[in-house]
Parts: structure tokens; sequence; C-alpha cells
């Protein structure tokens, strides 16, 4: 370690409050600095985080139930971190005051807590999980970006290492905030995420759906060719409903959802309709970055679309609207369509823009599909389900802004921090690459990940003298290697011993009976492999260390 990249926070004052003798040294020594009444940083930062911190940055409010709040006996507030952006930018704060201590990462292993509102896949999606994260601190963009290319470099090696099946992609910040960030993905069927991909071998094009863009048709919008009609379409709610009462492709119809706007200085929100392609899909994180539209993405209350447009969710449609209407890209080379009459149970066909309606704005507020053309100008989207693995992000000033946390610049001014952050679901990797690393027997875990490298299982370990002698030797032998070997020496069946090895995925195993023994022989099997190997009992430990590319 370079003392330089080190965080040396020493302080020559005895504190006050500091009765014992380990108390003081560590304060001085900068091992511990106290965030709250009983509640120490000292990298890992804690868990329980104090409510003022969350002020400070304004995502107390901001946060939503994801949340766990809780009240200690004074009934102070506090939260169980989901993550720790208050907390070290309050540290660096408070210990970094010179742009000569910049740049500077900062990492811990902890366990964070999010009310998620749907926990589920076991550690995959869990309340509370164990992250690595970092925080890194700059002067400017210049050596941040820097830092972002070093994490991404060194995500790519760890992931690598792990032996997954992973692409990086680019991201939508979420509430962490911050400019720039992508994510890590494991690719697996079972995972949340759609991740668009470019089909064209010109192209490393890869963005989580949430943020991938979907660009605006190049096709002309064809002219009108009928009149427009109004048709009855009783108890038709859907947008499947009704193109099958009418036998209509769900290409040729609109959707309109109504969600409510950006408040007014008043607090009021103003009721916006968007206009999505029936057979496309609205993008919660697209629509609500635009001006007009409420962040959370909120949609509006029954009663508020009939006191206001005097019809039911189900029978908007553009005609006649008096609210904002925002378009989606795709929509605005739609002619000849169906949408609802904003009259109960019945619907218009054959509308065309300009002609019949208008729409006031025109953004991209759907998810890409498959076939749409690619953003980076090469083939098409092609999307793959991907599990969210690692995380990171330029944070920019957000966090340093806020908190106020500055250090002094080389004119001797002071200036806001730039800040990266960088996690990686611990739990969550483990999960993951069972998903890509398994067959009917179990687990295979690539070696990096396996609980022990190698299984040793003797026959008969409790009864051959032979067998055990052979067995305690080569035991010794491994682990005098430094090879993670474990001996299975319960007094079980072979069966239920080799049942266990391979469920719980342990790539090498070696088998030692009485039969191999008086030939000089061992059983080893690869747990990807089919059939087994016959390997020599003496060089054994050369014929594993082989094995296990050492
Ligand atoms: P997600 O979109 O899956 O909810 P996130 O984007 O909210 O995750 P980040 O804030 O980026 O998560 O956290 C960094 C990493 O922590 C994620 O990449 C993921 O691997 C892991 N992680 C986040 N939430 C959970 C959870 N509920 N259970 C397990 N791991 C999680
Ligand atoms: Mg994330």
């Amino acid at each position: 370690m370079r003392a330089s990249q080190f965080l040396i926070a020493t302080q020559k004052e005895t504190p006050a409050d500091a009765e014992v003798i380990s108390h003081q040294l560590m304060l001085r020594a900068g091992l511990i600095r106290r965030l709250a009444s009983g509640l120490y940083t000292w990298l890992p930062m804690p868990a329980v985080q104090p409510a003022e911190l969350w002020q400070e940055s304004g995502r107390w409010q901001q946060y939503g139930p994801e949340l766990l709040r809780l009240k200690d006996r004074h009934q102070r507030d506090f939260c169980i971190g989901p993550t720790h952006e208050e907390v070290i930018t309050d540290m660096v704060r408070k210990e970094v005051h010179s742009y000569k201590n910049l740049p500077m990462n900062f990492y811990q292993i902890q366990t964070k807590f999010r009310d998620e509102v749907r926990p589920r896949f076991g550690v995959m999606r869990s309340r509370e999980f164990i992250m690595k994260d970092a925080y890194s601190f700059h002067l400017n963009q210049e050596s941040l970006q820097q830092t972002y290319n070093a994490m991404h470099m060194a995500y790519t090696n760890i992931f690598t290492r792990l032996g997954l099946n992973f692409r990086a992609v680019r991201a939508d910040s979420g509430s962490i905030g911050g400019d720039a960030s992508q994510e890590f993905h494991v690719l697996a069927q079972s995972g949340e995420d759609d991740i668009a991909f470019s089909n064209s071998a010109n192209s490393s094009f890869a963005a989580n759906v949430e943020t991938a863009e979907a660009m605006l048709p190049i096709t002309e919008r064809p002219a009108p060719s009928k009149s427009m009609e109004k048709v009855h379409t009783p108890d038709q709610k859907t947008i499947d409903s009704v193109c099958e009462f009418l036998g209509l492709a769900k290409n040729q119809s609109l959707k309109t959802l109504v969600v409510l706007g950006t408040a007014d200085d008043e607090g009021y929100q103003p009721l916006v309709a968007l206009v999505l392609r029936g057979d496309h899909s609205m993008n919660d994180i697209k629509a609500e970055k635009h001006p007009l539209i409420a962040e959370p993405l909120t949609m509006a209350p029954e009663q508020r679309i009939i006191d206001e447009l005097g019809t039911k969710p189900g029978s908007i449609g553009p005609i006649g609207l008096t609210i904002s209407v925002i378009a989606d890209r795709a929509v605005t080379v739609m002619s000849d369509f169906t949408a609802g009459a904003n009259d109960a149970d019945y619907h218009h066909t054959n509308i065309n823009w300009k002609r019949d309606c208008e729409y006031s704005d025109v953004a991209d507020i759907r998810n890409v599909v498959a076939g749409d053309p690619s953003p980076c100008g090469h083939g098409e989207i092609e999307i793959k389900r991907g599990i969210e693995v690692g995380h990171i992000f330029q944070l920019g000033d957000k966090y340093s802004r806020a908190m106020n946390a500055t250090v002094l610049n080389e004119n001797g001014k002071p200036q806001f921090m730039q800040m990266g952050c960088y996690g990686i679901g611990i739990t969550r990797v483990v999960a993951a690459c069972i998903e890509q690393n398994f067959d009917d027997k179990g687990i295979m875990w690539p070696l990096a990940l396996a609980p022990f490298e190698v299984a040793l299982i003797p026959l008969n370990y409790d009864k051959s003298e032979a067998v055990r002698t052979a067995t305690d030797s080569l035991y010794s032998e491994l682990k005098a290697a430094g090879i993670d070997v474990i001996m299975d020496d319960r007094a079980m069946r072979p069966g239920v011993k080799f049942a266990d090895a391979e469920l719980i995925g342990l790539p090498h195993r070696v088998v030692i009976g009485d039969r191999g023994l008086e030939s000089g022989t061992l059983e080893y099997r690869d747990r990807r492999a089919e059939a087994n190997e016959d390997m020599p009992l003496e060089g054994a430990l050369e014929f594993v260390k082989a094995k296990l590319g050492r």
C-alpha cells in the first residue's frame, strides 16, 4: 500500500469524550470516527445511519418505502443503509481538505438493507444482502474518468476470473443519481433485466432496456387513406381485446396512458396523456425524465380522469383531449390508426394526425423491442435476459454539492469534489453463477467460487487401514501444497458422499478405495466430465495440481 493512497487521518489532540485508552488511540490513529452515538465508521461504515445525513442529501424524502426507517429509544430517526454515499461523503468532507490528497478511493464489504417490494429468487433479490462497494473522490472530471475506467477494468477482471458469462452494459443511474453508469450483467434466462444488444458483428452496443434509445423511425408517415369512424366496442377495455374485437393488428392501434404532470408553484399536478403504439410498452424511467411528467411516474387516479376527461381509463384517445399529449416517436409515423373515443364503449378507427388530432410533444418513452434499429447505427436490437451483478457510476458533484464536501484547489479556493461509486452484489453473484453453472445433479462451481477445490472421498475410511493411511497422507500433502480440499470422513455410504459432492458442486473429486489401492490407482473425476479417469497414487499431488492448472 502506498501511504499517499491510504487515508491516514491521525490527530494530535486526545478527544475529550474518549475515556479509555483504546478509544483515545483509535480516534487519534484515525482507525475510527464517530457517526452518531454508538455508531462508528472504520471502513466498513455502520449499517445503521442517522437520518440527518439523508436529509442533507435530500434522499430521506426521495428514497421511498425501500428505505427502512427506524427510531431509537430517544425517538431519533435512523435508517438501515441501502447504500452509503451519505456516510462516506460525510467522512471525507471531515477528513480530506486538500486537492493534494485526491484522488482517493474507499471500499468496504457491508451488509445493506433495502425493503424491496418483491423480494424473490432467494438471495438474488433479498432485502438484506452483502455488497462490495467503493466510493472515489476527485478534484475534477478527468480524474474521475480515470478511476471509473480503472474500476471498469477491475470489474471485468473480477467477473472473468469468476468464470461468468457477462456483459458490461449502459445503464440508468436510478436513485443513486449521477451521469454516466454501466451495469455488469450475467446473462441468464432467469434474469430480471432485459438487455438490448446490437446483432451486428461491427458493434459492441449493449444497454439495459431501461435506457436503450428507441430511434425515431426513418419511414415517412403514410398519407391518410380512410375517413375516421366511431365504432361501438362494448366491454372491450384492453388493447388486446379491442384489437381482437375489431380484427386489427395491435401496431395499428394507439394506447393512451394518463399520468400526473410536474407540479406547478402551487403544487398542482396537471394530467398529462402519453400515447404509444398498441404493441409497445411504456418505459417508466424515460417517461419520468420528461420535463412535463412528475417523477416518480404516477398513473392518474381514476376519479381525476373521470372528472377532468369525462371518461374512464379504458376509453381514452387523443381526439379532443385538452391536456398535454406526449407522443412516443413511433407513434408519429402512424396513420389510419384506432384509439379510444373518450366515450365509454366506443373507439375511433382510421384516425390520422393533423387531420383529426395533434400531439403537443414527441419523446422517446417506450422500451425498445427486438428488431428495432440499434441506436449505435449498426444492425438491429436483440434482447437477452441479464442479472445485474455490478454497477459503476459517475456521481459527479451530486452528493458533494448537497453535503458541501469541498477541498481547497491549487488556488486555495474551495471546490466541490467529483465522486464515483462502484458496487458488486456479492450475495447475488453466488446465485447468478449457479444460474449459469448447474446440471441435474447440482451446482457446478467455477474454481474461483467453489467452497473447496477438491473433494477427497475415501471408501471404507472407518474400516480399511490401507484406505485410511493413503487418504490421510494425500489429504496432508494437498493441504501442504495450498490446495483447498475437503476429505469426506463421514461414516456414510459412498453413494451419499458422491451425491453430496456433486450437489455442492466441488469441481474435482478423488476417490480412494481398497481395490484401486492394490494396483496403486485412485479414481479422479472432473465435476463437468461424463466419466472417471484413473490416476496414480504415486504422483497424485502432481496429477491434481495439473488438473487445477497450478
Ligand atoms: P436492482 O436494479 O437489481 O434492484 P440496483 O440497481 O438497485 O439493483 P445498485 O444500487 O446498483 O442496485 O447496487 C449495486 C449492486 O448490489 C447491484 O448491482 C446488485 O448486484 C446488488 N443488489 C442490489 N439490490 C439487491 C438485492 N435486493 N439483493 C441482492 N443484491 C442486490
Ligand atoms: Mg444498479
